[in-house]
């Protein structure tokens, strides 16, 4: 069975990579070749990061940060659901990035995140994130090709500012084949209980298929830093992906070790009446 850093092995993009998704296929089963094995391990890892969280809240001197991106039907909320679900609600905070508000717009685009940043003892998930702001808005040409271009650097510098403040940052791009994603789009327009999650606008992303590949591959090779390296997991099965996942967050938390503090108290000190 893979440990953590075979895993990582597997999926890490190494900083300076060039064309990191080439050759990359979204449902390779080197990791959790068994579906019923990929359970097994998620429900324990889901066990194990909802006690490390709740060091990670007691010592609160550090937060963790999960940064979820992948193209619509990627399997974002799945991975929430699928990895988090274990964990206390006081623990775990969960943001989602969709198009800004006309006051997000009117300030420069890392001041949303910057807000939504979990503090010190949390587990923050990013459901998208401020990546949108050099994909959707780069193929959809919402704001000039310079500006734009500007923006990996400036990620990489609010990263490296959050590493050095005591955040540690788990960037995950859920990688889909494109006959995957015709198949869960499929499935919200056939499950009535899946219509909502359907938007007429997913099948223009669809058809920029190309694009957005392009741009993921452009974000993957400027912002795999050391500091906050790019995994690319594949996401063709669920189950798989929320293994792969679940298994690096454990690893990662474990190697931050929280401790509980120790009171400047003994229990014996204390009678109670
Ligand atoms: P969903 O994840 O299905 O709720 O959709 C959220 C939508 O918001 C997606 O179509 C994203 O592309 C879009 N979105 C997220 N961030 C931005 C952004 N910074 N600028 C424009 N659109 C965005
Ligand atoms: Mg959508």
């Amino acid at each position: 069975m893979a440990n953590g850093r075979d895993i990582d092995n597997h999926i890490l993009i190494a900083p300076g990579s060039k064309a990191p998704l080439k050759g990359r296929d979204p449902g390779d089963d080197t990791l959790f070749p068994n579906r019923e094995t990929a359970e097994a391990s998620t429900a324990g890892d889901a066990k194990a990061i909802d006690a490390l969280q709740d060091r990670l809240w007691a010592e609160r001197k550090r937060a963790l940060l999960v940064v979820l991106q992948g193209i619509d039907t990627s399997g974002k909320d799945g991975t929430v659901r699928g990895v988090f679900n274990a964990c206390g609600p006081l623990g775990v905070s969960v943001t989602s990035f969709g198009r800004p508000s006309e006051e997000e717009l009117a300030h420069d685009y890392l001041w949303r995140v910057h807000a939504a940043a979990p503090k010190k003892g949390m587990i923050g998930v990013f459901n998208r994130s401020y990546y949108e702001d050099v994909l959707v808005v780069k193929v959809r040409k919402l704001a000039p090709a310079d500006v734009v271009d500007r923006r990996y650097e400036q990620i990489n510098a609010f990263e490296r500012h959050l590493a050095e403040n005591g955040v540690v940052l788990l960037k995950f791009m859920l990688h889909i084949s494109k006959d995957e994603q015709r198949e869960r789009l499929q499935e919200r327009l056939d499950d009535p209980a899946k219509h909502w999650k359907f938007n007429p606008s997913d099948l223009e992303d669809r058809a920029l298929w190309a694009d957005y590949h392009e741009a993921y591959q452009t974000m993957l090779e400027r912002c795999s830093t050391a500091h906050a390296p790019w995994r690319v997991v594949p996401a063709d099965k669920k189950w798989r992906r929320n293994a792969i996942i679940a298994s690096v967050v454990r690893r990662t938390l474990e190697d931050m070790a929280p401790a509980y503090p120790k009171p400047d108290w003994k229990p014996s000190d204390f009678t109670i009446a």
